[in-house]
């Protein structure tokens, strides 16, 4: 075995968002060594230059004495041996972005990532790297994936550089939750409760999730698991092989909706230690930190996670039918809304994801969809596909445990291996189903799916007290007291009408409009009606002629016919409760 690298990390002063890294290199006898950051971190597809904070990277031999460093890229280290067999490296990293997959060190906790934290030989990462953190007094508890080193608290090792990457640390006085489930450990590390966030009830709601996922899977792939939730008033989640970090704004505990929404969160990314952290497509692994690494395969990824996880929120008992229905009509009512879905194909999404999806700007709705959204609503139809196919003896579950015997592992799948999966559970040919869902950016069709499990979209007549207003279609903020455009949507009134995005809404037919009045000034009108926008455009007024429209009503809630039959109804059951399916 190489002899590892091993990391002392410091916070001599945590509130001035720096930690203070000190690694011991083995040079393994060479003359120089060179030393890499990571670019991005694998699950967030965006080349983000982490090297932008670090600094003052200096090398001495394990004496004290100074050696020669020289930079020579934007984000390498060459550092001159000088017939020592360890360099003593030393630099600092600042930290102070609140994300996923970001570091952020404050008095009251640190998130850190491997990818934005560890320099590591280019030449030979597949040693073990070492972690000692020496805890400043504010905080008791350093909670990670990774296992002890066995020498004192604080102090891990992680297998490999890749491990490394994938263990995320967190450094506080979190709340500490742990649950056993299927014979293994699950922790949960609440940053932040406050006398807001329901911690017990939050840990027994997980476990009910852990509990379904493992049944679904039929076993867990870990001995422990971590879920690292940071209630800091953030956004988003990032899977890691046997943790995640969750964050989340402390008042989602506190609505329905919002805390269906964190544990949607929790089981997609718990879901992930399956799908993509094992299961994965052929060209996520191994990883090429410092470039790009492209692929067709986030629509099973990505898109397939996002379907079951709220699914299994539901089937974990945590969620009613009709919220699950609602939840699933809302990524449907999104993908059907986004003019993007007739520019861009799923798998075309998840090629761009580095250059696209994290990239948006606010032309994106018009040129783009989400492998996320579009993934999830082709994952329900598929798994209605597999059922109709096989006459209901099997499910997208079959699908996903049968790639998981095969194909977890070293092993990953290409595009065609998953495809021709698909159609070997489901016992027909389903390729030309996939190919348009996936290659093509034609509508997706409900019908078949709908008529399965006896389902329609709900519409609502228009109501005879309320006439229909006027409708524009372009999207607004409130600017400081200004009424400014931010997005404007092809097909749409406000795009006929040469409206820019920028553009500050002054008047309409000359009469001033407000931000808070612009709805109330639509109500004068109905579809049909003429008006001229007055909207001052880098600084220059001018009058634009609108031809109002009608806001296109929501078409896509779902909800179950009253004369669906009885086979229909012990479908949607069925699809529902994960029960086996039956014939017919
Ligand atoms: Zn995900």
């Amino acid at each position: 075995m190489l002899q590892p690298i091993t990391y002392t990390l410091r916070f001599p002063a945590p509130a001035t968002h720096y930690v203070e890294v000190e690694a011991v290199v083995p040079t393994d006898g060479r003359d120089h060594i060179e030393l890499t950051l990571a670019a991005w971190t694998p699950g967030s597809y965006l080349i983000r230059e982490y090297a932008r904070h670090l600094e003052c990277v200096e090398a001495r031999s394990t004496a004290g004495e100074r050696r020669r460093v020289e930079k020579t890229r934007k984000n390498r280290w060459r550092l001159e041996c000088g017939g020592v067999e360890a360099l003593v490296v030393r630099y600092r990293v600042y930290g102070r972005e609140l994300t996923v997959r970001t570091n952020f060190i404050s008095e009251e906790f640190a998130l850190l990532n491997g990818a934005p934290t560890f320099l590591t030989r280019a030449d030979a990462p597949a040693r073990p790297h070492d972690v000692r953190i020496e805890m400043p007094d504010c905080w008791r508890e350093s909670v990670t994936q990774m296992p002890a080193a066995g020498a004192g608290p604080h102090h891990y090792r992680a297998a490999d550089y890749d491990a490394l990457v994938d263990a995320p640390i967190v450094l506080g006085n979190p709340a500490l939750y742990a649950f056993e489930s299927a014979g293994c450990q699950h922790v949960l590390a609440n940053v932040g409760e406050n006398g807001v966030w329901d911690g017990p009830r939050s840990a027994r709601d997980l476990a009910a999730i852990v509990r379904e996922q493992i049944a679904f899977w039929g076993g867990a792939p870990y001995e422990r698991y971590v879920f690292l939730n940071l209630i800091t008033e953030a956004t988003g989640g990032l899977e890691h092989l046997a943790s995640t970090v969750l964050m989340t704004s402390r008042w989602k505990s506190r609505t329905r909706k919002g805390y269906l929404e964190w544990l949607g969160l929790a089981s997609h990314e718990l879901f992930h230690a399956w799908n993509v952290k094992r299961l994965r497509p052929v060209e996520l692994g191994p990883f090429d930190y410092e470039a790009e690494n492209h692929t067709r395969g986030l629509w099973v990824a990505e898109g397939i996670t996002t379907y079951y996880g709220d699914l299994v929120v539901h089937r974990a008992g945590l969620s009613t039918r009709g919220e699950y229905l609602d939840q699933l009509s809302g990524e449907i009512q999104e993908l059907q809304a986004a003019p993007g879905r007739f520019v861009q194909s799923l798998e075309d999404a998840s090629f761009d994801a580095w250059i696209k999806h994290y990239r948006p700007d606010e032309n994106s709705p018009n040129t783009a969809v989400s492998y996320y959204t579009k993934g999830a609503v082709v994952a329900f139809l598929l798994d209605i596909e597999v059922q109709r196919a096989s006459e209901g003896a099997r499910t997208l579950d079959d699908v996903m445990r049968t790639a998981y015997a095969r194909y977890a592992g070293d092993r990953g799948y290409t595009g065609s291996q998953f495809r021709a999966l698909v159609s070997e559970v489901a016992g027909a040919d389903l390729a030309p189903w996939i190919s348009r869902a996936v290659d093509s950016t034609g509508e997706l069709d409900y019908g078949p799916a709908l008529e399965w499990l006896g389902l329609r979209f709900r519409v609502d007549p228009p109501s005879p007290d309320q006439p229909q207003k006027g409708w524009l279609g372009a999207v607004t903020r409130n600017d400081a007291g200004r009424l400014l455009v931010t997005q404007v949507r092809r097909d749409t009134p406000a795009a006929a009408a040469g409206l820019n995005v920028d553009d500050e809404i002054v008047a309409v037919d000359e009469h001033r409009v407000r931000p808070d009045g612009w709805d109330g000034r639509m109500e004068a009108y109905r579809p049909g009606d003429r008006a001229t926008i007055l909207v001052a455009r880098r600084e220059r007024l001018t009058r634009l002629e609108a031809t109002l429209g009608a806001e296109p009503r929501a078409a896509w809630r779902l909800e179950p016919l009253h004369t669906a039959t009885e086979q229909q109804r012990a479908r949607l059951a069925r699809w529902l409760t994960a029960d086996a399916v039956f014939g017919g």
